[in-house]
């Protein structure tokens, strides 16, 4: 497969992989650093009472371990003990989620400086415009301590470090960088397949594009950058934003794995499991919107625990049962589920704070996003396959149509060109006689004036008339008389079949016989042997009448043809060599010169 948007995309995923896996993290801790914290759960200590206590009511903790305490409605105190050290150094809390952060630096149990930041607080709060918390330690002569009173409706994670300066730029290149990185793949994702939605017109697109839209903004949120960037002199946004936004982005993504992975029509019980999801999902919405925070921060947190596996898990029971295209979701879902697990055992303190525990989950989140992107961008490679597919089919049938509508066309052509036939050679024989009728002859006589003309041929005709026919019929009937013409026809037929001369009835009881390249002589020969036929055969009229016997004249005129002249002479002539015929007392040929007659023998 090789589509651009695709291979763009991988080499992006590569880049972002090599990024992780080649950046080592850089925060480096003042090994004589104390980190000391307590939990004030009644929230009523001051800075100096907070000053004034033992140090043994203090907790040591590691900063390379997140300090996670949990859900809390109290207060909690951080004392970090910084030596001098001639390089500049800040102090950072990376979670930028804290309600409140106030920071007191103490020397020689002094405040020096003080800062009330916090997530609820103006992002202009902070000594550092800084998506994290970070604060500049005062002073590089003396040991100053920082006394930090944190206070959160959310999870309670102090993500703090002492780090040199230099350091935190260094990180912080890297990682800023890495963040964009994480939007690009957002925003290049999300218009591509936004771009692709209004191509293909399936709402499992546009819910991708708000599952990458949305989880990208949570990420975004979580790591401080949308107070920072959108709304920096709104704290009060921070509040009522974080759940619905996750609650969004789950329902997004619920949306969309119902629909990319057909569920219902795999399994009902995953099908109404992801429902039920998708309604508190839903829910956590509006709750977070209206309700409690921490009570709509631990809903959202519960339904995600529940439902990143569970979609994971449907997305193999899918995949295993035959839909293709699961397997790419469940190799998309599984780096994201990657990233929470890493996220949820480092933030419960099992996984020192590296760049991958920090970043996991957006590794994931990037990935996932990507993986997705390439299965849609597949699907729509099947779908082009099915359709090309149904379309072959329906050519097939198109063509199967065609070839029978032709085979019926042709049949019935055959059949009009039979009937054709029929009717013209019905309409070009004699009803009677069955032998060539006048319309055949004139036609005939035309073409083969022009024919033989050409080649410079004698063109012969015989006119025959039977004798006395008028007493035939007088004497036996018409019906006779019809006998008679059939069977003087038939004799006619018998002697005439050079292919070429034609035999016509030319009307009532006369015939002419059509002889092309053939001269005088021959035509009188033919005219001859038709007559002496004709005498020599008997017609019997009935059982026990005597025979009949016929005689006919034959008119015989020859011409070469000529442009100037017509058929018509020829006719004419031998008509005219037939009336004579006739007048020299019948049973005779005679041939058009005008005036000879050729006598006929004895009969
Ligand atoms: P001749 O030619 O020898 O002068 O005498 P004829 O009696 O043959 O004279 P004519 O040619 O004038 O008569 C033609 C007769 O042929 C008229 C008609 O009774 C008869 N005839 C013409 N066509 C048919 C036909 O189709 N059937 C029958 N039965 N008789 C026909
Ligand atoms: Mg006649
Ligand atoms: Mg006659």
């Amino acid at each position: 497969m090789s589509h651009p948007a695709i291979n763009a995309a991988l080499s992006y995923l590569l880049l972002v992989l090599s990024l992780v896996l080649f950046s080592g993290t850089s925060p480096v801790s003042a090994a004589t650093t104390d980190y000391l914290w307590l939990e004030d759960p009644g929230d009523q200590l001051t800075i100096r009472e907070a000053m004034a206590l033992d140090a043994g009511q203090w907790q040591a903790f590691d900063p390379d371990q997140v300090l996670n305490l949990g859900f809390s409605d109290g207060a909690f105190w951080l004392r970090v003990a910084v030596p001098p050290e001639p390089r500049n150094r800040v102090l950072e809390i990376a979670y930028p989620l804290l309600d409140v952060v106030d920071i007191f630096w103490v020397r020689d149990g002094e405040i020096v400086r003080r800062y009330a930041t916090g997530d609820t607080r103006p992002f202009a709060s902070r000594p550092l415009y800084h998506r994290n918390f970070v604060f500049l330690v005062p002073s590089n002569t003396d040991t100053v301590t920082a006394f930090v009173r944190v206070k959160t409706q959310g999870a309670v994670q102090i993500p703090v470090e002492v780090v040199a300066s230099a350091d935190f730029l260094a990180g912080e290149q890297l990682s800023y960088g890495w963040q964009a990185m994480f939007l690009g793949i957002i925003v290049a994702l999300a218009l591509y397949n936004l771009f692709l939605f209004l191509i293909v017109r399936q709402a499992t697109y546009l819910w991708y594009v708000l599952t990458v839209v949305s989880t990208g903004l949570v990420h975004l949120h979580f790591h401080g950058l949308l107070f920072q960037w959108w709304w920096p002199d709104l704290p009060a946004v921070n509040r009522y934003f974080t759940v619905p936004i996750i609650g969004l982005a789950m329902v997004a993504a619920i949306m969309f794995s119902i629909q990319f992975l057909a569920v219902a029509r795999y399994s009902q019980f995953s099908y109404r499991f992801l429902l039920a999801l998708l309604i508190g999902s839903g829910l956590s919405v509006v709750y977070g919107l209206f309700g409690g925070y921490q009570t709509g921060i631990g809903m959202v947190a519960v339904l995600a625990a529940i439902a990143t596996p569970a979609a994971w898990l449907i997305g193999l029971y899918v995949w295993c049962r035959g839909q293709k295209l699961a397997g790419f979701y469940v190799l998309a879902w599984t780096p994201l589920l990657l990233g929470h697990l890493i996220l949820a055992v480092s933030k419960l303190g099992y996984l020192p704070r590296t760049f991958l525990t920090e970043f996991g989950p957006q590794i994931g989140v990037a990935m996932e996003v990507v993986l997705l992107s390439f299965a849609l961008a597949h699907r729509i490679n099947l779908e082009r396959r099915r359709r090309l597919k149904a379309q072959e089919q329906a050519l097939s049938i198109q063509r199967q149509a065609n070839q029978t509508l032709e085979e019926r066309v042709r049949e019935r052509t055959e059949e009009l060109e039979r009937a054709n036939q029929r009717l013209e050679s019905i309409s070009f024989t004699d009803g009677l006689t069955q032998i060539p009728n006048r319309r055949q002859f004139d036609t005939r006589i035309r073409e083969e004036w022009t024919r033989t003309g050409r080649q410079g041929q004698p063109l012969s005709l015989l006119l025959l008339d039977i004798d006395h026919f008028k007493s035939v019929n007088d004497r036996y009937g018409h019906l006779v008389g019809d006998d008679c013409l059939i069977t003087v026809a038939a004799i006619f037929a018998h002697q005439i079949q050079r292919s070429g001369d034609l035999l016509a009835r030319y009307g009532g009881e006369e015939f002419a016989v059509l002889l092309p390249a053939t001269p005088e002589a021959g035509a009188e020969q033919v005219a001859e042997r038709l007559r002496r036929a004709v005498e020599t055969a008997t017609v019997y009229p009935g059982a026990q009448e005597a025979a009949i016997s016929l005689s006919v004249s034959v008119g015989v005129a020859t011409m070469v043809a000529r442009a100037e002249e017509k058929p018509d002479e020829l006719i004419r002539r031998a008509d005219e060599a037939l009336y004579e015929a006739k007048g020299a007392g019948r049973n005779r040929v005679i041939t058009f010169r005008g005036v000879q007659a050729i006598p006929a023998d004895d009969p």
